[in-house]
């Protein structure tokens, strides 16, 4: 037996078992506890079974990574969620002449200042139901190869159906943005409240207006392929705090309970 392997890998051992404090998967939401819940008013705490949280953001770009919130530090742990090709053969798509760069810069521009401008007034219940009925095409994480190149990750849920199929809001919220753009189509942002919107990318068409309050089961629009598509699906992202997140988790029944 090799003791000095033995001593090292004991010390590795304790020392990981000191650092992890908790430990957490990319795209998912880890809920802190917080005692003092009066100095604490702006920070979107949520409750859960009589206690108290911060609901903390898992970020898939720090993957083996930790996050600190208060005392607590999260391990974002590295995943695997595999891969996703596409191909798109309209080369206009893919490598973009300068007036459609302008335009997708600004487009973006108004699509990251919209998702700033989230309420803090209104509070989701975090209990999502499903958008659209239909089958699910590319899941949350994959590595994205479009003709081959390597591009961002895929940080949504796409749900292919038939064109014209209804989508609905997946909770209450406020339709913050409308727009038609370059990639996305035709497309929605919806406030749901404390941080956690949503936005639906590629509809044919679109049933709400800027400004509009919808409920839960609402319908918003239609499934499409407008934007940059490869077919007829819906491409739905779910932020938190400005952090893409896992749509699938908030389909999940007491989608908080859940979490502890
Ligand atoms: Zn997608």
């Amino acid at each position: 037996m090799n003791k000095s392997f033995l001593g090292i890998s004991l010390i590795t051992l304790l020392c990981f078992e000191v650092i992890a404090d908790s430990i957490g998967q990319p795209g998912e939401i880890f809920p802190v506890m917080v005692e003092n819940k009066s100095t604490d008013n702006h920070m979107g705490l949520v409750e859960i079974n009589g206690s108290f949280y911060k609901l903390v953001p898992l970020s898939f770009s720090k993957q083996g990574k930790y996050i600190v919130f208060n005392d607590t530090r999260i391990f974002i742990q590295a995943q695997d969620f595999g891969e996703s090709r596409i191909t798109i053969t309209n080369d206009s798509l893919v490598n973009l002449n300068d007036q459609d760069r302008e335009r997708t810069i600004k487009e973006s521009a108004m699509i990251q200042k919209a998702l700033k401008s989230y309420s803090k007034d209104m509070l989701s219940s975090f209990n999502f139901i499903n958008p659209v009925e239909g089958i699910i095409s590319s899941r949350y994480g994959k590595k994205r190869f479009i003709n081959g190149s390597p591009r961002s990750p895929h940080l949504a849920l796409d749900i292919a159906a038939p064109e014209g199929t209804k989508i609905i809001s997946p909770e209450n919220g406020k339709v913050i943005l409308v727009g038609d753009f370059f990639y996305s189509g035709k497309y929605v942002i919806i406030d749901h409240g404390h941080g956690l919107l949503s936005s639906y990318s590629h509809m044919s068409k679109v049933s709400v207006s800027k400004n509009d309050i919808v409920m839960k089961g609402q319908k918003i629009g239609e499934v499409g392929s407008t934007g940059r598509v490869t077919g007829p699906h819906l491409h739905w992202t779910v932020y938190y705090e400005n952090v893409r997140i896992n749509p699938e988790s908030l389909l999940k029944e007491n989608y908080l309970e859940s979490l502890l």
